[in-house]
């Protein structure tokens, strides 16, 4: 069943920088789609155009058969169920960890705060941080933080997860907490797109690899076809 159809998709930056260059792609529910390339390749420009934050310059987006990219889509709806975790966790500062995780889901899902706070502990549990959930950002480490922005993502019951280069930013011991978290998800069915360097966790995680080079899909494959069977 086919999540996300990407339909020749060109971004061409003010600068006139071709960072996508005719980017065609399906991502099916359930798949663990590793993205990989060198640094300007566009790797984080496909990531962030599947729910629009980059805008495509030319080509249609699909997101569960509906085209995101047409003037006539309130995007804001199906963003909600396209969950993003970035580099630097974007967590808001002045807010305390359950503040953060049951925003969207009162403000944007309706829920009451009890609700939303009821289901942010749960997932809280599930992470081992509910003993963080008064505490505010800057009081966790960098894996906490980004363990927490993957909750926060969780919590508006997403159909698919987007990830951009999450561990990039973290002190190399704490990559393997968050590596674990995104492994349990990946092995529930959530569907995901991840930009990393990580090729471990692209070996043991992926369902499909896909190699990014000037802006275009150069190649892509299995990890068995694409790392080759040791
Ligand atoms: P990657 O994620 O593979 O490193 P990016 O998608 O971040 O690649 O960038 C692709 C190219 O587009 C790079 O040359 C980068 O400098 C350029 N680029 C990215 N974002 C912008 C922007 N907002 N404005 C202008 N150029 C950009
Ligand atoms: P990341 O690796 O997380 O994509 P970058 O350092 O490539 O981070 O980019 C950080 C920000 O700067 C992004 O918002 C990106 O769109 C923007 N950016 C990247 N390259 C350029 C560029 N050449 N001109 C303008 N903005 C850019």
């Amino acid at each position: 069943e086919v999540l996300i159809k990407v339909d020749n998709v060109h971004k061409v930056y003010a600068n006139n920088l071709h960072a996508l260059n005719g980017v065609s792609e399906t991502i099916s529910k359930g798949e663990v789609v590793v993205i990989v390339g060198p640094s300007g390749s566009g790797k984080s420009t496909f990531l962030r155009s599947l729910n629009l934050l980059e805008v495509p310059t030319s080509g249609h987006i699909y997101f569960e058969g509906v085209d995101i990219t047409s003037k006539a889509t309130d995007i804001n709806k199906h963003r909600q169920k396209m969950g993003m975790v970035f580099q630097h966790f974007n967590l808001f500062p002045h807010k305390t960890i359950l503040e953060n995780i049951t925003l969207a889901p009162i403000k944007l899902l309706k829920k009451s705060k009890e609700e939303a706070e009821k289901e942010a502990m749960d997932l809280l549990k599930r992470v081992g941080l509910e003993q963080k959930a008064n505490a505010y950002p800057s009081h966790l480490s960098g894996g906490q933080k980004q363990r927490i922005a993957i909750v926060r993502a969780l919590a508006m019951k997403p159909d698919v997860m987007l990830f951009d280069e999450p561990t990039s930013a973290l002190d190399p011991e704490m990559v393997g907490e968050v590596l674990e978290l995104m492994k349990a998800l990946a092995h529930e069915g959530m569907t995901m797109a991840v930009v990393t360097h990580e090729m471990g966790f692209a070996k043991e995680v992926a369902t499909r690899v896909i190699f990014m080079d000037a802006g275009q899909i150069k190649e892509q494959g299995t990890p068995e076809e694409f790392f080759g069977n040791p």
